[in-house]
């Protein structure tokens, strides 16, 4: 009977372990059955557009019939490889990520993004030590950046708040100011503001010394760390920093990469810039199954594969790039491309989910910041003070909005007390109706503040 089955979805959450609780924590917890297109039914029946693409990963939404095929009919070919990652989706694969970043790359595969950025951090020290550098070890990353949460990349994540109980970190990290405009210490129009947050890069590299620098992890829109969208010129000049001081470029593609912000990635918003290393996850299966992938120049891969030499890549991963998970992957990117999902995004998000920014003239709303379908609003108590907003007031939005039937996330996550970023990232394949259900919910539930 249903009360039965809802007893056993009863028993069986009491025994799991999840961590996201804490965004809900007085019970009530939705307990996901099924979903359609950008919606996902809850197990007492309720509907609720996912606002947020589970943790921005849902690109092409729910009940793709032609991924779910790509996979049962590759593990009906071959379940695994003998020989891990070589097998022929994984082949083609590393081809089209080649492909679609502009230039000759080699890549690497494991199961999520957490592991891309270690992936990417063990080749960096690697590559460093190969090539007569083996003083380079340390990382730079930028506070409220989020990179994983494994013990290397959470040593990257430059967030109090995500650390404080797991600190010290893996040494040999280190954080720099982020290109936060909207409170920079520098004041100022933006893309000035942003500037000078790329010089304390190359100040703090003088400071360290370039001989033990080994790279600089980026995201080109910091996500997690609360929406934060600095000019490409800053993207092309930490790269021009980057290059002057041997320092490898690594761009965290996780969660910008595969259209989310209106290019295939978000690096593609500066022209001209080609980092040395990209990592992605997430979009790059639409969540449908787990794949990391850590795509490396090849001129960087050439220091791994000189003939006689001890050199090769001591790292392996007994799931990464699975034959199902690339065969995935292969058709999430064909369908992208047929379906011009890029340009989908880059209209919509001008045309459905930019209505958003009309919210600028509410008081308790500071910022609102949008690359394609990321979508941030940094809430404040007064525009004047900019005070984040509490998290009882936080919570307010969401569950409110959870009410109306969307759902949709906060984020900022720093230290206590500043988790004041509602962020809006539906699935690039919602509806015009979708779009607008959620920018009205949105609207209505901070208007009624
Ligand atoms: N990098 C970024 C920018 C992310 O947002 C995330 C996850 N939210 C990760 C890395 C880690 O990915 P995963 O959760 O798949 O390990």
């Amino acid at each position: 009977t249903e009360a039965n089955i809802g007893n056993v979805v009863e028993k069986t959450t009491s025994r799991l372990w999840n961590a996201m609780h804490r965004f809900n924590p007085d019970a009530e917890q939705v307990v996901a059955s099924s979903g359609e297109g950008s919606w996902f039914t809850d197990e007492s029946g309720n509907r609720f557009l996912d606002g947020v693409s589970g943790l921005w990963c849902l690109n092409l939404g729910h009940g793709q019939q032609e991924i779910i095929d790509a996979a049962a009919e590759q593990m009906k070919k071959l379940s695994y490889s003998p020989l891990t990652m070589n097998h022929e989706p994984a082949v083609k694969l590393a081809g089209k990520i080649s492909e679609l970043l502009g230039a000759n790359y080699q890549t690497f595969f494991s199961n999520s993004g957490s592991e891309a950025n270690e992936t990417a951090f063990k080749i960096v020290r690697q590559y460093h030590n190969q090539t007569g550098n083996p003083g380079k070890f340390k990382f730079i990353s930028r506070y409220r950046a989020y990179h994983g949460s494994t013990l290397g990349a959470l040593s990257a994540t430059a967030q109090a708040n995500r650390r404080v109980k797991y600190d010290p970190g893996v040494p040999g990290f280190l954080h720099v100011y982020p290109p936060y405009s909207y409170r920079s210490i520098f004041g100022g129009e933006p893309e000035e503001s942003d500037l000078k947050a790329a010089q304390l890069l190359e100040e703090m590299i003088n400071w360290e010394g370039e001989e033990t620098v080994a790279a600089f992890i980026m995201e080109p829109f910091i996500s997690g760390g609360g929406v934060i969208i600095p000019s490409p010129k800053y993207i092309q000049r930490v790269e021009e920093i980057c290059k002057k001081y041997n320092v490898l470029l690594i761009m965290d593609e996780v969660v910008s990469g595969y259209g989310r912000t209106g290019e295939m990635f978000g690096f593609k918003h500066a022209e001209g810039v080609q980092p040395d290393i990209v990592t992605m996850a997430k979009g790059l299966t639409s969540g449908y199954l787990p794949l990391g992938a850590t795509a490396v120049k090849s001129e960087i891969y050439e220091a791994f594969k000189e003939a006689g030499k001890d050199n090769h890549f001591r790292h392996v991963s007994t799931y990464g790039g699975h034959p199902a998970a690339c065969a995935v992957a292969l058709k999430n990117i064909e369908i992208i491309e047929r379906e011009n999902i890029v340009d989908r995004v880059r209209e919509l998000g001008k045309s459905k989910l930019g209505k958003l920014h009309q919210l600028i003239d509410h008081e308790n709303v500071g910022e609102v910041r949008q690359v394609g379908f990321l979508l941030g609003l940094e809430m404040v108590t007064t525009k004047q003070s900019k005070v984040p907003l509490d998290d009882a007031k936080m919570a307010e939005i969401i569950g409110a909005c959870k009410k109306k039937g969307l759902i949709i996330g906060k984020n900022g996550d720093t230290v206590p007390g500043q988790n004041n970023v509602i962020i809006v990232a539906p699935p690039l394949t919602s509806t015009e109706d979708d779009l607008d259900f959620l920018v009205e919910t949105v609207d209505s539930v901070i208007r009624s503040l």
